[in-house]
């Protein structure tokens, strides 16, 4: 066992991080979701500065590293994979579109024609084109399976009809992946397909919702009588579910969440080291327990992906790191605004805000992470029942 980084992982992490020095805006303070911008507004035309950047980290290479080499990627480990993206989200950097890069791309490989992944892995892998995920629907989240929306097949064809929700930056995206009842009379995970859909099919509406920060971060998207080729269905028609859950698998490697939560540590360490007055033993013992439950999530994190490069089963050690960095998240969001004192709630457009508002927008935003993807409860449940191997009641 060796718990160091190889030379060649540090000195990728150096190459990321002058790169980002370099391409990122001046003024950039940073998104807070790990991915797509709550900052947008805070810069003149923040999504061409997405754009722009995922260009760059396309040209790099950096979007498809772990993909296979047959298909464009750079075959590296998952792990060193993690390098990247725990510098990304550390920056809070724009440009890395994760529904595409580290979720669609591989099962797309799994599951696509070879006239899907010639069509949508290269524009995602040069960073061309921006993909969201349209699983939720008012009355399915956590329960997905409870799913109404419907396609009806019309020759080459499928007429979609429906409601979905909380889809973080339809409003940019291009694409967009979800899931819709195909065999009429089917319940529950049977009967579902798995579709591609261009968000500027005639029938697609989409409707931005704002986060508790104000920022528009997700939306309700609306399809009525949206005609999607019948060629747009991922892996067999009426068997969607399983191409979902192996999307879904991808998701919970959560590392943006500890790199953020680390720059958090950073900044308010910095603010005190230059504000004598909010130094105290409180503040110094309560940074170092989230120093402590930061490395803890890191390493859970790695061994995550450690147990994905070996092919071996990780849903539950997945669930088991996704329910500790988003928890830790909240909770450093929290610790934060106590240690800013009454000066951390003031709006970032505040001249006065300590860090410029980016520990009140996070405080904000933080609570989204133990939502998304999975709540904590049903990540406590993973855990229980395939971790513990606790009967269902
Ligand atoms: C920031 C953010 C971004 C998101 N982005 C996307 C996106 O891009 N695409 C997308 O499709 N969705 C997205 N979502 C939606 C997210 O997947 C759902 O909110 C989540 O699955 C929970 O579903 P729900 O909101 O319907 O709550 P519900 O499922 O109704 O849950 C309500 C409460 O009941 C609890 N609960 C439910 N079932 C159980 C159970 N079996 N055992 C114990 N407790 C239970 C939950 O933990 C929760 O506390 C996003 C959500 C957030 C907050």
């Amino acid at each position: 066992m060796d718990f160091r980084f190889t030379e060649a992982q540090e000195k990728f992490r150096q190459e990321v991080r002058s790169f980002l020095d370099r391409e990122l805006p001046s003024d950039w303070v940073g998104y807070l979701g790990c991915t797509t911008g709550d900052h947008v507004s805070d810069v003149s035309d923040g999504w061409q500065v997405f754009k722009d950047i995922a260009r760059k980290l396309g040209e790099k290479g950096w979007l498809s590293l772990f993909w296979p080499k047959e298909y464009g990627g750079q075959a590296w480990p998952f792990v060193d994979c993690l390098v990247f993206f725990e510098e990304v989200a550390r920056r809070g950097s724009p440009g890395y579109n994760p529904i595409a890069v580290k979720m669609l791309a591989p099962t797309l490989i799994d599951y696509g024609t070879e006239e899907q992944k010639e069509r949508f892995l290269k524009p995602m892998a040069r960073g061309e084109e921006f993909w969201c995920e349209a699983f939720s629907e008012p009355g399915a989240g956590s329960d997905l399976a409870s799913l109404q929306a419907r396609a009806v097949k019309d020759n080459d064809y499928f007429i979609l009809n429906g409601q979905k929700t909380w889809s973080t930056f339809a409003n940019y995206a291009d694409w967009c992946c979800l899931l819709a009842r195909t065999a009429p009379d089917s319940t529950r995970s049977r009967g579902l397909s798995f579709f591609l859909v261009d968000m500027k099919t005639p029938g697609v509406t989409v409707s931005p919702i704002k986060n508790l920060a104000g920022e528009p971060s997700f939306c309700e998207i609306f399809f009525e009588d949206a005609r999607i080729p019948a060629e747009n269905i991922l892996g067999d028609e009426n068997d969607g579910w399983k191409v979902a859950q192996s999307l879904l698998g991808y998701e919970r490697t959560s590392i943006e969440f500890i790199a953020m939560v680390k720059s958090v540590i950073e900044r308010v360490a910095g603010y005190m080291a230059a504000n004598p007055r909010l130094r105290s033993e409180h503040s110094r013992q309560l940074l170092a327990k989230l120093a402590i439950d930061t490395e803890v999530g890191r390493l859970m994190n790695y061994r995550v992906a450690w147990l994905h490069d070996k092919g071996l089963p990780a849903d539950w050690p997945a669930a088991m790191a996704k329910l500790h960095t988003t928890e830790l998240y909240k909770r450093a969001a929290s610790t934060a605004m106590q240690l800013l004192g009454l000066y951390g709630q003031l709006d970032k457009k505040d001249a006065m805000a300590p860090l410029q508002g980016w520990i009140e927008q996070l405080y904000l935003v933080s609570y989204g992470g133990t939502i998304a993807a999975g709540t904590s409860e049903i990540q406590r449940n993973i855990i229980a029942l395939r971790g513990l191997g606790l009967p269902r009641s």
